[in-house]
């Protein structure tokens, strides 16, 4: 028995589709520029031939679950959405082999990555730091998540509205480092744990809300998600 100076938060969760219990939410790992478009839009275009992905992380805090309401953040004046899908960790697994990956996949859900791209441009111009961009609290909106263990999605419309006008339609074929390729490199760095969440990358069409927007957004195969937007705290 651990005695505590306070009572420690209650871990962060997912609902799961068709189950009674909750799936345990460990780290949030989100991939950058994973869409050639989405690169090209961020003025970053993607060589694959000579570039490896890269990383950034959210607390898993952050997480907020569709259909919520969330207060326009603080310090931005442009706070934006990026419509992703999100891969569930089931089981661990470091230096996992592409032919391997799909024994650690527990399933997915639809998300988004909430990001002050102010602040994240601004770090990134100046080699700083995006966490202020990026690890925003309740910047991790997901969904229920779909059990589907071992299944390796690899298309799917992928598409976002703000108030009912579709800004973001692309599909999961377009990914730049597929599932199998973003779980074998990513668990090159990291001991990768049930529970762990991959956002996999935003597609083209990222842009700014306003207080008083309503997101939804869905992935074929997968589900929906929706998020308002509300005035600042
Ligand atoms: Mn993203």
């Amino acid at each position: 028995m651990i005695n505590y100076l306070w009572t420690p938060p209650t871990p962060p969760s997912l609902p799961v589709r068709g189950k009674s219990e909750r799936l345990p939410v460990n780290r949030i790992f989100c991939v950058g520029r994973n869409y050639h478009a989405h690169a090209i839009e961020m003025g970053r275009p993607v060589d694959k031939a000579t570039q490896r992905p890269f990383y950034f992380t959210k607390s898993n805090t952050a997480l907020v679950p569709s259909g919520a309401t969330v207060a326009y953040p603080p310090e931005t004046q442009d706070y934006q959405f990026e419509m992703e899908l999100v891969l569930v960790v089931g089981a661990p697994g470091f230096r996992v082999k592409v032919e391997d990956a799909h024994k650690i996949i527990y399933g997915y859900a639809c998300g988004l990555d909430m990001t002050r791209r102010d602040l994240q441009l601004k770090f990134r111009d100046q080699g700083r730091p995006w966490d202020l961009g990026k690890d925003v609290e309740e910047s991790a909106v997901c969904s229920e998540v779909v059990p589907m263990p071992g299944v390796v999605l690899e298309q799917g419309e992928i598409a976002l509205e703000v108030n009912g006008v579709t800004k973001q339609k692309s599909d999961l074929n377009k990914l730049i480092w597929n599932i199998r390729e973003q779980i074998a490199d990513l668990s090159l760095f990291y001991h990768l744990q049930p529970g762990d969440l991959i956002y996999t990358g935003t597609p083209e069409g990222v842009g700014p809300v306003v207080a008083g927007d309503r997101i939804t957004g869905h992935v074929q195969g997968v589900g929906e998600i929706a998020l308002t937007v509300g005035p600042a705290a």
